[in-house]
């Protein structure tokens, strides 16, 4: 898993945000809980109460938890030692969160691609495009952990804050102010995970998607679900979600091997063969996409079963995490290799197993 940086004490960090302390900057950063907004500890904005306050290590941390940076005192900007050039920047993707900010539209605009990269990675461990993409699941998704009715609040409200995140929101879920009785929806919820938060979709017969927040393909991923389901996505709670979380928290403290929930799959024939033997790698163990392939029948289309092992929707529960090169070495994972060491290394030292990758 990746390092967690090392934060002072919950009073500690209290006192300096009351006290707007500048000798914390880029310590810790402040999250609203009622807001959802993110703030360096000496923004000049009213003090929330204590109770709705959490903390957070790096800037990279609020924004995967669901958290979009605060106006006021621009904790992406780092502060007194910020650029000019990222002014603008900033500027623009406040604008228009949903900007697609390629290489050579970046330079049309006057920015130099490779210092705007550099100084994301630099500043906030992630790249510009992860950030990017990262901005807009927040913004679509991250009130979703303080429950339904903030999002309500939003869509009633109108208020001149919130258009932004109701415009960016309804151009990733299509899901629409406006709503009717008869609309199909699939119910999205954010599950933690010592990995990282989670997306997790639902309709009544069963989970549909788990997949990391901050996974490149999830806004692929949920408009693929809107078409095969041919329903809107929606924050909500349904009975499955609970079910998921408590299973996945046992499955982190090595107290659960296998899930017991129904799942939907939504794909090709060819993929719903692939996934469903997935299912059948037993935990603790990996095969290679060779024997996956030569296990449905198709030796020769190893290219194909890995490209549809990339493509599952249910992470962790469908193990594609199992799935390893032919060499033994890891090789790729859509959540990223750090996460799939760290699945593969909890199952087989709960199997007493040597781990070797
Ligand atoms: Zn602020």
């Amino acid at each position: 898993m990746e390092k967690q940086m090392e934060m002072p004490g919950q009073q500690t960090m209290y006192k300096a945000f009351y006290n707007r302390d500048s000798s914390f900057e880029g310590i810790f950063y402040v999250a609203v809980k009622t807001t959802g907004i993110f703030c360096r500890p000496t923004c000049t904005a009213r003090k929330p109460k204590k109770e709705n306050l959490e903390f957070f290590a790096s800037t990279r941390d609020a924004l995967l938890n669901g958290y979009r940076p605060c106006k006021i005192c621009s904790p992406i900007e780092g502060g007194h030692k910020q650029p000019d050039w990222l002014h603008s920047l900033m500027d623009l993707i406040r604008k228009k969160p949903d900007l697609k900010l390629k290489d050579a539209e970046l330079r049309r605009l006057g920015f130099e691609p490779n210092r705007v990269r550099r100084w994301f990675k630099k500043q906030h461990r992630m790249t510009f495009h992860s950030y990017l993409r990262n901005l807009r699941i927040s913004q679509a998704f991250g009130r979703i952990r303080h429950g339904d009715k903030v999002i309500e609040a939003a869509y009633d409200s109108g208020y001149e804050s919130l258009s932004g995140f109701t415009e960016s929101f309804k151009k990733i879920t299509g899901f629409s102010p406006i709503r009717s009785q008869d609309k199909k929806l699939i119910l999205i919820s954010r599950i933690p995970t010592p990995l990282g938060p989670m997306l997790a979709g639902a309709i009544d017969q069963g989970i549909c998607l788990f997949e990391f927040v901050d996974r490149r393909m999830l806004e692929l991923q949920l408009k693929r679900l809107r078409q095969a389901f041919k329903a809107e996505l929606t924050p909500g709670s349904h009975p499955h979600f609970d079910v998921l979380n408590s299973q996945i928290k046992e499955y982190f403290k090595a107290e659960r091997e296998t899930f017991d929930l129904p799942l939907v799959l939504t794909g090709t024939p060819f993929q719903k063969k692939v996934w469903k033997i997935l299912q059948t790698i037993p935990y603790g163990t990996t095969r290679s996409y060779q024997e996956q392939a030569k296990l449905i029948g198709q030796p020769t289309a190893v290219r194909a079963v890995a490209r549809a092992n990339g493509d599952n929707k249910i992470a962790i529960i469908i193990p594609c995490h199992r799935v390893i090169g032919a060499n033994g070495k890891l090789t790729g994972y859509g959540g990223g290799l750090w996460r799939k060491r760290y699945l593969l290394q909890l199952e087989f030292k709960k199997k007493g197993l040597p781990f070797h990758f």
